[in-house]
């Protein structure tokens, strides 16, 4: 059997080059590798590689990992130079004895291993960090995937609980259902001799403070993979991830015996009840265990993600919304 997961509806793209990839007898690893590539090149898309909104300084600064069934990884940190940071962060796996690279380190490997230097920031999300930054109060950006093409986007303001109001910008539209501000590309696969690997990468947070990482380098937050029992990837507002350990959660969960679904239930459980967890955050999580079974679930509406097998052609998805269990309500 194989079967490649990615997170979003602009995963459906990646997923599809990670799904071709696994048919032609690639190694899940390879896969999920190709399917990154694809979207760090995609200038569409404003959260990933190249094209990625920046931080609060004008930098786009990315972060990535990757993993495979042997309990191998690799991941990079604030790189700012070049683009196909899960490449990077699999030669940081293979050609060295750490795990993670992050900021001038990391370029520096990049550069003695041959990458090609990038320039990340685009015009559009130049002008989208100008405009954001006349704002006195520091507005939040929010991402919506149009049905076709480039991703949509509209300003916000978050008070202190998280409630937010669309800002009325001229040409900007009102805030629309389904909008997403949190879009990683998480990827997991498994190939044609039942391996699994899994792999993640982001541009982070829009206008994150300058220097922040998120989940998505962090593994076990981000991304993990136990080739005998399961591989799990996150998207969302990471530090929420990362204080839960999110991706390792749920592959222990699926160690012990509890299925796909309820492991994902069991992570989002977790997260609920984190102290930090606002009206305007979300999560998204995936998982394939070693037998091929999967699910994915989502803290809130609106999580998509695209699902291709041997038996199912790439399709998108929306994520059910966890449960929400005795457990949160007490707090
Ligand atoms: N998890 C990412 C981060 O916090 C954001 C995202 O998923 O879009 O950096």
């Amino acid at each position: 059997m194989i079967l490649s997961l990615s997170t979003w509806k602009h995963g459906f793209e990646p997923n599809r080059v990670t799904f071709e990839s696994l048919s032609k007898g690639k190694s899940a690893l390879d896969a999920v590798e190709d399917g990154a590539k694809y979207c760090e090149s995609d200038l569409t898309c404003m959260s990933v590689g190249r094209g990625g909104i920046p931080d609060t300084e004008g930098f786009v600064t990315l972060d990535a990992s990757i993993m495979d069934h042997e309990g191998n990884c690799g991941a990079v940190a604030f790189v700012r130079n070049y683009e196909h940071v899960a490449s990077i962060a699999r030669r940081v796996m293979e050609k060295t004895p750490h795990i993670m690279l992050a900021g001038d380190g990391a370029e520096l490997f990049a550069e003695r291993e041959g990458f090609p230097k990038s320039e990340l920031i685009t015009a559009k999300a130049k002008a989208l960090w100008e405009e954001w930054r006349k704002q006195p109060d520091k507005l939040h950006v929010r991402l919506r995937r149009a049905q076709e093409g480039e991703h949509e986007y509209v300003f916000v303001k978050v008070d202190e609980e998280g409630k937010e109001a669309v800002v009325d910008r001229n040409s900007l539209a009102a805030r629309q259902s389904g909008m997403e501000s949190h879009d990683t590309i998480g990827i997991i696969a498994m190939d044609d001799r039942g391996r699994l690997a899994g792999a993640c990468t982001t541009s982070g947070l829009a206008f994150k403070l300058h220097g922040r990482v998120g989940d998505s380098p962090i593994i076990g937050a981000g991304l993990y993979v136990d080739g005998k029992y399961a591989a799990a990837v996150a998207t969302g507002t990471g530090e929420l991830m990362m204080r839960a350990c999110s991706a390792f959660h749920v592959v222990e969960s699926i160690r012990q015996g509890i299925e796909p679904i309820d492991a994902l239930e069991h992570a989002l459980d977790r997260i609920r009840t984190d102290r930090h967890l606002k009206d305007d955050m979300q999560v998204g999580l995936m998982v394939i265990r070693a037998d091929g079974a999967w699910a994915a679930r989502g803290l809130r509406s609106g999580f998509q993600y695209a699902a291709a097998s041997d038996t199912r052609a790439n399709t998108l998805y929306d994520a059910e919304t966890a449960i929400v269990r005795d457990v949160v309500q007490q707090l």
